[in-house]
């Protein structure tokens, strides 16, 4: 079985992070031929959004989620680094803006989504409102419970209508986050990333656990699977989004639509410039 069916929220199977080893790396190692693997998945993803691009019949979205500290930023790079920036857009979700705050959950979100031929990475998503809205109370549970159904059939809107969902779950350890803490701590170019937030919600790290749990076990989907990624080692964190991005790319089969004209006579068209072009330069020889 490949490494990455292990990573798979099984649809309806009820999640226990604590079962997840957050320092998982399926048997690779840190190495060149994890390297080689790696660059093979870059140019791969090149291609399959060149083609996504080409045919401009489906899309791609994919959510990230995690808590501080767990890789969002890096694993947006690292996708988005095989890919053409034409045709791919980041959206980040913060706290409501007071417009938004006025409508349902999902109005910002759903405008937001991948349009035809293009590839969108959620750095947060709607789940956040069944996540830090749960554990901070934002909401009564009579609000927010009901969200899940309606996630999972918005979702398969989306997805009616051409869009490939895939959502990422960076499994870290509370020692890990608090390595990458320091790090921030120690590099001023940093600094800018720390918020005092970062330590607040760190207390709430069994919430946050529980609420990840419930969101896992509710809104894993045959149509819009979430994986849980193993995020102590980065390295290992890209190899498996990438890996996962480029199979459900694969599946995806696009399209490079069919020429509008005919190739024959552009050929025709072609042969005549060129040597109209070789009669222009002889011309302009004999004038000089
Ligand atoms: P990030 O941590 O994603 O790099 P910020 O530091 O600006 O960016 O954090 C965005 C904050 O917005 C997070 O604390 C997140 O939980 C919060 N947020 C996102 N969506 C919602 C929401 N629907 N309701 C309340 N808070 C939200």
């Amino acid at each position: 079985m490949s490494y990455i069916k292990s990573l798979l929220i099984k649809p309806g199977h009820k999640v226990r992070l604590s079962k997840i080893d957050p320092d998982f790396t399926a048997g690779f190692k840190d190495d060149q031929s994890t390297q080689d693997k790696m660059a093979k998945h870059t140019a791969r993803l090149r291609d399959l959004q060149y083609h996504l691009y080409a045919e401009g019949k489906q899309s791609l979205l994919i959510c990230l989620q995690g808590l501080d500290g767990a890789g969002k930023d890096g694993t947006i790079n690292h996708v988005l680094g095989a890919m053409n920036p034409q045709g791919t857009q980041v959206h980040g979700f913060k706290v409501p803006s007071k417009e938004e705050a006025a409508h349902d959950f999902l109005w910002r979100v759903h405008k937001v989504t991948p349009g035809k031929g293009t590839v969108t990475i959620f750095n947060r998503s709607h789940y956040e409102d069944v996540l830090v809205v749960r554990v901070h109370n934002l909401v009564p549970k009579s609000v927010w419970s009901q969200r899940y159904e309606m996630i999972n059939e918005f979702e398969r809107t989306l997805v009616s209508s051409g869009t490939r969902i895939l959502k990422f779950y960076l499994h870290i350890s509370p020692e890990e986050q608090l390595k990458r803490f320091a790090e921030r701590l120690k590099d001023p170019a940093r600094h800018w990333k720390i918020s005092e937030s970062d330590y607040s919600e760190r207390q709430l790290w069994p919430e946050y656990t529980k609420a990840y749990e419930d969101c896992l076990s509710k809104t894993s989907t045959k149509h819009a699977p979430w994986y849980a990624i193993p995020s102590n080692n980065k390295w290992f964190r890209n190899l498996a989004v990438g890996k996962i991005v480029m199979e459900t790319m694969r599946e995806m089969k696009m399209k490079i639509p069919a020429p509008t004209i005919d190739i024959d006579d552009i050929e025709r068209k072609y042969a005549a410039a060129v040597r109209s072009a070789k009669k222009m330069h002889r011309e302009l020889n004999r004038i000089d």
